[in-house]
């Protein structure tokens, strides 16, 4: 279907760098595939692309590494790469196992966290781990570099602020401190191997019975990955008990704007959203379960 297009393939951010420079029309970037050829193969957008660079092979941006606290993980890391490795599972382990619960094992195997990103879908599972964990994505091409926090990345439904000639180079996430958590819960039709229909992640502290340092994010509930502030708000610094939970539910339910669609309704995603805020609250609260960190 994309026969007459012409595909670069290149193998380092030098030669990406030299062909976003003469931005050439319809340019679109490839990294392992599997939202971008699906759209292909569906024909969304064909019309509109003019050529296509292939960074699959660009070694440089497919790595994770921890270093002075910051967990940085390359474009190009794939679900795999993240589940498996060492930094990810200690700095934030949340991310290694929603990578385990994204698609089947092939996806698993070609899906990249700066795909994901860029893909831009709300429902796209790690963007508001991201988001709750405080990620910053690094973007850069030929006039150099520039960072942007994760929840401002997003600027609509699966529009991103990259410029024409800029690549996703990495996201760099705060490794959880001691006494930190972050916890998420993705609500599909089925745990793993689904599409999600509703996200909350929440990263916190909790001591002598109170959050601090709350960072709320939801998926599936507004154009972009949305990051809370009137639940991060309603919870910081207050003591985790019932009133507080119930605050939060108001908070979060009044601040997303869900839709209707053919995963779920936009009230039943408001009323699970809260639910599973409530949930992820209460947790807090007691010792870690799965799908949280500490
Ligand atoms: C069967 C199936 C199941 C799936 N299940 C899930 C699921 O459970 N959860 C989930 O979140 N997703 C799921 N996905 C979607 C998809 O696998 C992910 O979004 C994946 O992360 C996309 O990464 P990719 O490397 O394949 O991106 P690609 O398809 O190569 O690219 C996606 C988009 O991002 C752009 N892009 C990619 N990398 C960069 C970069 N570094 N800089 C600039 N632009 C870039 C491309 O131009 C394209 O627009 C599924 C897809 C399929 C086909």
């Amino acid at each position: 279907m994309l026969s007459c297009v012409p595909v670069t393939s290149v193998s380092s951010l030098a030669e990406a760098f030299a062909l976003l420079a003469d931005r050439p029309r319809g340019l679109r970037v490839l990294a392992g595939g599997t939202d971008f050829l699906a759209q292909v193969n569906a024909g969304v957008g064909l019309e509109r692309i003019g050529h296509v660079l292939d960074i699959s092979r660009v070694g440089e941006l497919r790595f994770t590494r921890l270093s002075g606290g910051l967990l940085a993980a390359g474009a190009l890391a794939t679900f795999t790469d993240l589940a498996r490795s060492a930094p990810v599972r200690q700095a934030l382990p949340a991310l290694a196992q929603v990578a385990r619960e994204i698609g089947a094992r092939a996806i698993q195997n070609r899906g990249t966290l700066g795909g994901n990103a860029c893909n831009a879908s709300p429902a796209g599972d790690t963007l508001p781990i991201l988001v709750a964990a405080g990620a910053t994505f690094v973007l850069g091409g030929p006039r150099g570099e520039r960072r942007l926090p994760a929840e401002e990345f997003f600027l609509a439904y699966r529009k991103t602020a990259l410029a024409a000639d800029e690549l996703l180079l990495r996201a760099e996430i705060p490794a959880l401190a001691p006494g930190e958590r972050l916890a998420y819960r993705k609500v599909g039709t089925r745990a793993a191997q689904s599409i999600a229909r509703a996200f909350v992640a929440v990263r916190a502290a909790a001591a002598g019975g109170r959050c601090s340092g709350v960072r709320i994010a939801a998926g599936c509930v507004a154009p972009v990955p949305m990051r809370c502030r009137a639940a991060e708000a309603a919870v910081e610094g207050r003591a985790l008990e019932p009133a507080l939970f119930e605050a939060a539910r108001g908070a979060i339910e009044g601040e997303i704007r869900p839709i209707t669609d053919l995963r779920a309704t936009a009230e039943w995603r408001r009323r699970v959203t809260g639910n599973v805020l409530v949930r992820l609250l209460e947790g807090l609260a007691g010792p870690p379960r799965s799908g949280e960190d500490s």
